[in-house]
């Protein structure tokens, strides 16, 4: 179903701002160990309103953790992370509120399997952002317009395709109206015939003006979506810079090697 994402309507709208990009996720000397292990080795990255970010980098380098960070699903040793220039907490109703704005996407759709499709959308805007139901339900019929799948609101998440599912999933994200979403390795587990579905829907959220986080293998969409590429390893930022300057002029042995392997 390729005409799925088309005619997505702008969820976001870009602000245009006279000051210039201001920096919606801020990440600053992070450090994180599991154990022994250092998973996390001072971190510094800045993603801009409007940037769409995609991260690359071996299996292990520390990508999830990273992303996990973001909204504390992971705590961190030390260093500081901004949402929208605010200093993400430990704990508490400023944590709750911030996480609310940082969608986050995951390989595994993570759907609730005893509940519709719409119920699954419309869940965290009522109990979380105290939507009415009525208003939830019209916007969440709207989100799943957006990425294909309004038709399939009263089925079951396993009625559905995995490439329907994960597009559900990024409906979901959506329905928090966040300001960030993050998608980490969102085309992973399915199937190869239903991946462009769901990276056409991303490419359509990149080009209205959505600020994301994107880690993914999938080098096409990277090259097409992505503003700025960073390569991690070993739980570092090794390289950064624009798509082309990356996967053609890659710096570091590392990248290299890496590219080597998958391009
Ligand atoms: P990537 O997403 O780049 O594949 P991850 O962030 O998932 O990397 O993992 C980075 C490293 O941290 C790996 O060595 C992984 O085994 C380890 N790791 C990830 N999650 C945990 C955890 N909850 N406990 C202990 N080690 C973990
Ligand atoms: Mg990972």
């Amino acid at each position: 179903t390729q005409q799925t994402a088309a005619g997505l309507a702008p969820v976001q709208a870009v602000q245009a701002d006279s000051e210039g990009a201001r920096p919606l996720v801020e990440l600053a000397h992070v450090e994180k160990h599991y154990g022994r292990l250092h998973v996390l080795k001072d971190i510094n990255l800045q993603v801009c309103q409007g940037e769409v970010l995609v991260v690359v980098g071996p299996s292990g380098s520390g990508k999830s953790t990273m992303c996990r960070t973001i909204n504390r699903l992971e705590s961190i040793d030390s260093g500081v992370i901004r949402i929208d220039g605010e200093l993400l907490p430990e704990e508490g109703k400023d944590l709750a509120r911030l996480r609310a704005e940082v969608g986050m996407v995951f390989q595994s759709f993570n759907l609730f399997a005893n509940k519709t499709i719409l119920e699954n959308v419309t869940l965290a805007p009522i109990k979380v952002r105290h939507m009415a139901r009525k208003d939830a339900e019209d916007y969440a019929m709207d989100l799943l317009a957006r990425v294909g799948v309004q038709s399939q609101a009263s089925k079951m998440p396993s009625q559905l395709s995995g490439g329907q599912q994960q597009r559900v999933a990024i409906a979901r994200a959506l329905a928090m109206k966040p300001k960030i979403m993050l998608f980490d390795e969102p085309t992973s587990a399915l199937d190869p015939e239903m991946v462009n579905e769901v990276l056409d829907v991303m490419i359509e959220l990149a080009q209205e003006g959505m600020t994301m986080i994107c880690v993914t293998h999938e080098m096409g969409f990277a090259r097409k979506a992505a503003d700025r590429i960073v390569f991690m390893a070993d739980g570092r930022i090794l390289e950064e810079g624009k798509p082309d300057e990356f996967f053609d002029h890659p710096q570091s042995e590392r990248a290299q090697e890496f590219l080597s392997k998958i391009l």
